[in-house]
């Protein structure tokens, strides 16, 4: 197992399936009356978040304590990072209290590596820039393959502002590496720069994208949200368009909304994705996001798995050879106290 996990491509297939199948067994203890795991007991994770979160963050949080861990927040707002202190004083201070792992979400691409250079603990990258998200796309994959069973031949249609989404990057990575199929749907101002050089296939046209036109039959769709916030200026609501992205908010609902009409498209047994916050109205009608189809509660839940998942097998594995306990040769401890 990876050390950190910074980017989807830290993992190989085999450390990809054992987290999703050890998040299936951490999925279990959601069901019971007592959520708590004894396995990260007298361990501190700390959750750092320099950009606002309600899932990710919370998810987190819930993960390390039904791990047993002791699990501490600072956010950018209310913490000396808005009285001007550098990512590395921030990061240094927080590692110098005694941190077991630090989960980190940044604005700036490639800030959780560059924490890795400055502390000595696991570093799980909960979102950086428009980098990457990877246990975003763990989750994603962990809610696909429960729905639709192994990923492998299966096509999967990312469908939005794949420009600004690290959700995209990461998902292409993960997907590929188990072995799914992926097309990116976009108009050509919201396709990310250098987006050939990626394992996937790409397309303008949603419509013939969802018909299965394009690159075959549907599987599921995954709707991604226009960041309006990466967008600069002139990028609010109230029906203006991201400046320079497309020319008005109703016709990038008409172009790449997940409409009713377009859900009817898809294949029966295909599912619908967004990571979330969503724009209702938007990337995707209320009808899509609400119907039986519609998997986004499903991503949230798992979301409590899976960073158990990766939190035990990250601090556990850094506990092998300092003489604490491991995962070598010990069953695995959601079985344990099954
Ligand atoms: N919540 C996801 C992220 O943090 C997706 C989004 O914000 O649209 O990247």
């Amino acid at each position: 197992m990876t050390r950190h996990l910074l980017s989807a491509a830290d993992l190989d297939a085999a450390g990809a399936y054992e987290i999703l199948n050890s998040a299936e067994q951490m999925d279990a203890i959601q069901h019971r009356q007592v959520k708590k795991l004894p396995a990260l007991r007298g361990r501190t994770v700390v959750n750092l978040f320099f950009e606002d979160s309600t899932r990710t963050r919370s998810s987190f949080e819930i993960a390390g304590k039904w791990l047993s861990a002791d699990v501490v927040n600072v956010s950018a707002k209310g913490s000396s990072v808005s009285k001007g202190e550098s990512l590395r004083d921030t990061a240094l201070t927080v590692a110098a209290l005694g941190v077991d792992a630090l989960v980190i979400r940044h604005p700036s691409s490639g800030a959780a590596h560059r924490v890795t250079e400055w502390v000595d603990c696991p570093v799980i990258n909960a979102g950086d820039g428009t980098h990457e998200h990877p246990t975003q796309a763990l989750l994603d994959a962990f809610t696909l393959r429960r729905r639709l069973g192994e990923l492998a031949g299966r096509h999967i249609v990312i469908v939005g502002d794949l420009t600004h989404s690290r959700v995209a990057r990461s998902n292409v990575l993960l997907l590929g590496l188990l072995g799914a199929q992926v097309t990116l749907v976009a108009p050509p101002t919201l396709m990310p720069a250098g987006v050939h050089t990626w394992n996937c296939s790409t397309s303008w046209d949603l419509d013939a994208t969802l018909a299965g036109k394009v690159a075959g039959d549907v599987d599921a769709v995954m709707m991604l949200r226009v960041q309006r916030e990466r967008m600069g200026t002139g990028s609010s609501g109230g029906g203006r368009a991201a400046v320079g992205y497309f020319p008005t908010e109703r016709e990038y609902a008409i172009g790449y909304g997940l409409s009713p009409a377009r859900l009817d498209l898809l294949p029966e047994h295909a599912p619908v994705l967004h990571p979330g916050p969503m724009n209702r109205g938007l990337e995707i009608s209320s009808i899509a996001a609400d119907s039986p189809r519609s998997l986004v509660l499903d991503q949230v839940r798992a979301g409590v798995a899976v960073r158990m998942a990766v939190l035990y097998h990250l601090m556990a594995g850094a506990d092998e050879g300092s003489g604490r306990t491991g995962t070598t040769g010990e069953p695995h401890p959601a079985a344990v106290h099954a």
